[in-house]
């Protein structure tokens, strides 16, 4: 007999992108920064005392907490660091979603999503966006009427790169009866001034997911965090939160890599300026590439030229590996995210030689 719950053997569980082993790979499939971390994270690695590591590490990661509030302009109380910003999404979930109750979300959408909402047992209810995937107009009505408890928004959205306007992301929070959150997995990368945090002090029914995995090139690190109003950030941190779910090394890596904000701002500057150099290239070959505001594009192939999955095929063959859904809306597209001037010219090369 199998002891699994009945939702769990079920379930199929997160697929993770491809990591080859191969060092010669050109890696354009996951959405990682492809410039390095702070220096200031080597001198941390360095330094540290392997005596420290006998005893238990700060359990509530408060100067962490302190640095990524000042950085908001929040206080500490707003704050809680996590695993990951899936680690977030995990707790979210299982500290104010029963089983049984709805999970909204878009259609398409961070793969993950799902998968935790099966976990909890929970059913979703999962909306198409429009085809300049913008959110539908009735959007959070069509939340409220079908009751949904938490509803989770990419933005700037996966797969497709586009943005919320900051006016209609007020007029969510005020409008959807759920509690929202709003994944900012790539904020980092939104080419002009766009500041949400003040949403985590006015709503207490929003919270906000930031993570050190992208913006600041540590997705190896496993760090990221969430903002929101001290009522929503007292019970993840008190009750559901592992009792040290951060190590020491993590903390520390993590302090220092967010104080270096003019390093990390750098690279994002970098990624931002290559992804119009490489989006206007793409273009010229005839992909489709609309506007993104994250470090990728998601191009739909010429009508003329092999189909989208033998490309990302014959690409691999080449070792440059890009992201292909077998999904509604996406069979016809690549996702592919910005590497360094080097890696996106030699991917660049390669596609002109497919397409001729
Ligand atoms: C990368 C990512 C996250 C968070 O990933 P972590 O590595 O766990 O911090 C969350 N949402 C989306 C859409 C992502 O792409």
């Amino acid at each position: 007999m199998s002891y699994e719950r009945e939702n769990i053997r079920q379930m199929s569980g997160y697929v993770s992108g491809e990591q080859p082993s191969a060092d010669d790979t050109i890696k354009l499939n996951t959405n990682e920064n492809p410039y390095p971390p702070s220096p200031k994270v080597d001198e941390i690695l360095k330094s540290i005392n392997i005596d420290a590591l006998r005893r238990y590490p700060p359990a509530t990661a408060n100067r962490f907490r302190d640095l990524a509030a000042e950085l908001h302009q929040l206080s500490r109380e707003n704050v809680i660091a996590t695993r990951g910003g899936d680690e977030l999404l995990r707790l979210v979930i299982t500290t104010f979603v029963d089983p049984g109750e709805k999970i909204g979300m878009t259609a398409p959408t961070y793969s993950l999503y799902p998968v935790l909402a099966q976990i909890q047992a929970c059913p979703t209810v999962s909306l198409p966006l429009k085809d300049d995937w913008s959110l539908p107009d009735d959007f959070a009505t069509q939340m409220n009427e079908q009751n949904v408890k938490l509803t989770l928004l990419v933005n700037p959205h996966a797969p497709s790169g586009s943005l919320i306007p900051l006016e209609q992301l007020t007029q969510l929070a005020d409008e959807l009866d759920s509690l929202l959150l709003l994944d900012e997995a790539y904020i980092d990368f939104v080419d002009h001034d766009y500041e949400t945090s003040r949403l985590a002090l006015a709503y207490d029914n929003v919270i906000i997911l930031r993570t050190l995995s992208k913006g600041y090139s540590l997705a190896g690190l496993r760090f990221g965090y969430g903002l929101a109003s001290p009522s929503l950030i007292e019970p993840m941190m008190n009750k559901t939160r592992d009792s040290y779910n951060l190590d020491l090394i993590s903390q520390q890596i993590a302090e220092a890599a967010i104080e270096d904000q003019a390093h990390a701002r750098t690279s994002w500057q970098q990624v931002i300026d290559e992804r119009e150099r490489l989006r206007n290239a793409l273009q010229a070959m005839g992909f489709e590439s609309p506007m993104s505001q994250t470090n990728f594009l998601l191009v739909t192939v010429p009508k003329t030229s092999p189909d989208a999955f033998s490309i990302y095929q014959k690409l691999k063959e080449r070792h440059i590996l890009i992201r292909y859904f077998d999904a509604d809306g996406l069979a016809d597209k690549l996702r592919i995210t910005v590497g360094t001037p080097e890696e996106n010219q030699k991917l660049e090369a390669a596609l002109s030689e497919l397409l001729s």
